[in-house]
């Protein structure tokens, strides 16, 4: 299996091929096609099996094709338990996203919140946040969800056992638009039954 055969273009594929990737991971096999047609995707995962590789990959290709991104609104949110994780997932799509013309933007609590508001005026293509962040800025106005088109949940078992629960189902709630949903965790559930339903 490689990874071109998955459905994967060009500039995507040699990101990969400077990773030194052989071929994909399980769980990159039944994801990436899956995202690439467009499917909501709930996947169990333990860090470790290539997952972040197989949520952001195909999430990269499809914005990439789309439409320009306006100011304060965001094409792709992806909601992460910690500032270590979203620091982790900003760093792949950046490795990845390098050939693409996407902007991408990571928030998480605990530092000013200016900076993050200044950064997100012009829209990104690409924001990975911690829950509560994410609703600071959308309470000041910093952020739109209108043009939300894929939403993942990382780790959403954390999220859920941080207390995170109550927040995250706020935020699926207020992206109204149509929009591709994907669910990544170790477990499915205990705590992270309700996310999961
Ligand atoms: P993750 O489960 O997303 O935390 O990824 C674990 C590690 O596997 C990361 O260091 C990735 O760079 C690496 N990785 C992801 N996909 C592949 C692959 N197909 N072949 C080799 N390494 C990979």
């Amino acid at each position: 299996m490689s990874f071109a055969s998955l459905g994967l273009c060009e500039p995507i594929l040699r990101t990969i091929d400077e990773q030194k990737y052989a071929e994909p991971f399980p769980i990159q096999v039944e994801a990436i096609p899956a995202i690439l047609s467009g499917r909501d995707v709930m996947a169990a995962a333990q860090t470790g099996t290539g997952k972040t590789a197989s949520f952001t990959l195909p999430l990269l290709q499809r914005l990439a094709g789309g439409c320009k991104v306006k100011s304060n609104h965001v094409r792709a949110l992806i909601l992460a338990p910690t500032r270590e994780l979203a620091l982790q997932i900003a760093e792949n799509i950046a490795t990845y996203g390098k050939q693409l013309p996407l902007k991408t933007a990571v928030v998480y609590g605990g530092v000013k919140i200016n900076p993050q508001m200044m950064k997100l005026r012009g829209g990104v293509d690409v924001l990975v946040a911690t829950p509560g962040r994410l609703l600071d800025l959308f309470g000041k106005n910093a952020l739109k969800f209108a043009q939300v088109e894929t939403l993942v949940l990382d780790e959403a078992d954390r999220m859920a056992d941080d207390g995170f629960t109550p927040q995250v189902e706020w935020i699926l709630r207020h992206v109204t638009g149509e929009h591709q949903t994907m669910l990544f965790s170790a477990t499915l559930d205990g705590q992270v039954g309700n996310l999961v339903k």
